[in-house]
């Protein structure tokens, strides 16, 4: 099978509604870095009575724009995909704007406190150690605004927890939720029915692979939540960062088999003695710039999760797998 083939976003308007589909307009908000590409996609569905999937950051720019995008308008209902603070934030200015109701699958997760400490990495010693995926254990000096995107939007609860299948019938069109647990335990994507579509959040993204980082990220989960999409066949994935995807028949597969192919990978280097997941990033993301190292550790660590369970592999004291674990064969 092909690896999966990643399109750029052609051109960019930041802070202007342009119309994407015959129901469908896009503001991207001016966020861009590197998890959330070109910046936050906020979907606007029907005219008149608006449904909003992922209003996006606490950002003026783009709560500004949306305000004029949306003038004459209401904004009807609010669709999150997942808790991240590049998606979640504006849903509850909307409900104060507009009394829109959010739907969501539920608020993040707590942390847990023993998954916690199994996810403490060692500091690089080479590089400026902001820790990208989980800035909360980075002091607020110390962290980088743009590497805080992808961090957790606690505060927001919606108004409506969904379930998996449950339809919802707003401003005149018809939305189902598609709870898909991976990048994290709550991330659900939103098909409407009209246009055969997916809002597809960061579940598929259309310009890269997507962060998956334990333990709200589960790969297993990812995994499966990548064959429910596959197996519905949606005309067109509307992902909340980079373009639409009108090839889901070949691009999810594809998806699947590189998360499969790099699973073989970290197993192959278990077995040829590699014990650490720093040694086997060190192997296996040798292309890849250091900065982004301290992420790929944790990618690998879904991996090294998924293999414990699968009976593969298993920690040399035996113990549960941590970032820091030593691994070995099972
Ligand atoms: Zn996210």
């Amino acid at each position: 099978m092909a690896a999966p083939r990643f399109l750029p976003l052609e051109h960019v308007v930041y802070a202007q509604a342009e119309q994407v589909s015959p129901n469908i307009r896009r503001v991207i908000a001016e966020n861009p870095n590197k998890f959330t590409y070109t910046g936050t996609g906020t979907y606007l569905v029907g005219r008149g009575d608006v449904v909003v999937v992922d209003p996006g950051p606490r950002l003026d720019s783009h709560r500004d724009a949306l305000r004029a995008a949306l003038d004459g308008e209401r904004v009807a209902a609010v669709l999150v995909t997942h808790c991240h603070a590049d998606h979640s934030p504006l849903a509850t200015w909307m409900r104060d704007e507009w009394g829109a109701p959010t739907y969501a699958f539920g608020p993040h997760p707590e942390p847990d406190p023993q998954w916690e400490a199994l996810g403490v990495d060692a500091p690089d010693p080479d590089t400026a150690d902001t820790d990208a995926s989980d800035p909360g254990t980075a002091a607020p000096a110390e962290r980088d605004p743009v590497e805080m995107e992808e961090s957790t939007d606690f505060a927001f609860a919606p108004d409506h927890a969904v379930v998996d299948g449950e339809v919802l019938e707003l401003a005149g069109f018809t939305f189902t939720a598609v709870h898909t647990p991976g990048h994290t335990s709550n991330h659900t994507c939103w098909a409407f029915a009209e246009e055969r579509t997916l809002f597809s959040g960061d579940h598929i993204m259309g310009w890269s692979t997507t962060v998956v980082s334990p333990p709200d990220g589960d790969m297993a989960a990812y995994i499966a939540s990548l064959r429910k999409v596959a197996e519905r066949g949606d005309a067109v994935l509307w992902p909340t960062h980079g373009p639409a995807r009108t090839d889901a028949a070949e691009y999810v597969p594809a998806l699947v088999e590189h998360r499969l192919q790099r699973e073989a990978a970290v197993l192959a280097a278990v077995r040829d003695g590699l014990a650490s997941i720093r040694d086997i990033v060190e192997l296996l993301y040798v292309d890849t710039r250091r900065e982004l190292h301290k992420a790929a550790r944790r990618s690998v660590w879904g991996h090294m999760i998924k293999l414990v369970d699968d009976g593969a592999v298993t920690t040399a004291d035996g113990t549960p797998p941590g970032i820091q674990s030593i691994y070995i064969p099972a």
